[in-house]
């Protein structure tokens, strides 16, 4: 039963959930989002390429 309350850990970029890779939290303007290990870098190094991705948080 509390299983159904948990948002679901997914990476924002991958879609891969916590089950599959190591995910890392992120807050953004108030919204809790994850992203993995090997898209970590991208956010880093490459963080507009995430842009849409943070944008579809806002909704
Ligand atoms: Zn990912």
């Amino acid at each position: 039963m509390e299983k159904e309350n948990k948002p679901q850990v997914q990476c924002l970029n991958c879609q891969r959930s916590d089950q599959e890779v190591p995910v890392v939290a992120l807050q953004f303007k108030g919204q809790q989002t994850w992203i993995c290990n090997q898209c970590l870098p991208t956010l880093i190094h490459h963080a507009e390429r995430l842009a849409d991705k943070f944008a579809q948080l806002e909704d």
